[in-house]
């Protein structure tokens, strides 16, 4: 086989500036990679439309989208809602490619998230994995590969990709370093994986096409870090009530979620913050809607500690605190929402 089909990883602008630095690299058991702050809160349910795209093709997707369902909690609603979080085309002379988690929140309405152009194997379900936070294994600090930068350039130049250089570079060398990401070591079955011949590098790493979920695939999105089925997640999210006092909370798990809900009597500017010495970072969905990405940050308040000021409308809303790094341990925090 001449003709390696490779997916697209659409990583958002603001991430690709970020500095590079190197972390810790403290090792762990996880073995697939998820760029930080890019979940959704565990137990939700991800509207899915189609733009386009046959019954048979739109089978497929349902199909292997429902692998990572069913390890995961995570449910997907293929109902075709017009505000849908998953908006996937198929045009076959645009690749594979998705958005990463919530990034898909940051595309307009009318424009898809995900294109499946191909599904030879188990193509909707890789793009599936990034659709629900996870990057390329390839991408993975921990995986050693020494790309032949002139021949992977030469070969994805051609069919079926026709990339040009950056696109490659983009695609194939960027790197993540391990502070952006939960996961450590290296899994060579991780559907998160391109197939490339050992030609491709320098130091002789081959990878064969994995068409179905590798066990440690499976064990890492099911995990604390990502949709852990042992925890009911957003249905059981901590209430917070607008201008109590500070909520006592603790991250137990390194990566691992706390979940809140609190409603907004009147529209106005509402402030979240947390304060400790745990690093932690917080998203907020909302109104009403749990998928609906409105606001993220990761050190605006104190210390490590994140702040969202946002003016909001009467409603509810849902807050995720996600432990960020593990290098400033876990433990204690405290949060609250006012309105200013
Ligand atoms: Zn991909």
């Amino acid at each position: 086989m001449s003709a390696y089909k490779c997916c697209y990883d659409r990583i958002l602008p603001r991430d690709l500036l970020k500095p590079h630095t190197t972390g810790p690299g403290v090792g762990g058991r996880t073995r697939a990679i998820a760029p930080k702050g890019k979940s959704w809160m565990n137990g939700s349910t991800l509207k899915v439309r189609f733009m386009s795209g046959t019954p048979s093709q739109q089978a497929k997707a349902r199909e292997q989208a429902a692998w990572w369902s069913a390890v995961a909690n995570l449910q997907f609603d293929f109902g075709n809602a017009p505000e849908a979080d998953i908006r996937i085309s198929f045009d076959d002379n645009d690749g594979a490619w998705s958005t990463i988690g919530t990034d898909a929140r940051s595309v307009p309405f009318n424009q898809a998230t995900m294109n499946l152009g191909f599904l030879d194997g188990g193509t909707a379900a890789h793009e599936f994995g990034h659709a629900i936070g996870l990057a390329h294994e390839h991408a993975s600090p921990a995986g050693g590969i020494q790309w032949n930068e002139a021949v992977v350039l030469k070969a994805l130049a051609g069919p079926p990709n026709y990339w040009d250089a950056d696109t490659t570079r983009h695609n194939v060398f960027f790197k993540y370093s391990m502070d952006q990401i939960n996961g450590t070591a290296f899994d060579a079955d991780s559907i998160m994986l391109y197939a490339f011949p050992a030609e491709w590098t320098l130091n002789g790493v081959a990878t064969h096409a994995n068409d179905v979920l590798s066990s440690l695939d499976k064990e890492f999105i099911a995990g604390a870090k990502m949709y852990p089925k042992s925890s009911p997640g957003l249905p059981e999210a901590t209430p917070l009530s607008v201008g109590a006092p500070r909520l006592q909370a603790n991250i137990g798990q390194a990566g691992e979620e706390d979940l809140y809900r609190f409603h907004a009597d009147a529209d106005g500017v509402y402030v979240i913050d947390t304060q400790g010495k745990t690093d932690i970072y917080m998203k907020l969905f909302g109104p009403t809607n749990a998928t609906a990405l409105i606001g993220e940050d990761d050190d605006s308040g104190y210390g490590l500690n994140p702040r969202i000021s946002q003016s909001l409308l009467a409603g509810d809303y849902f807050v995720q605190v996600r432990h960020y790094d593990r290098s400033s341990g876990t433990g204690k925090y405290s949060i609250a929402v006012h309105k200013r």
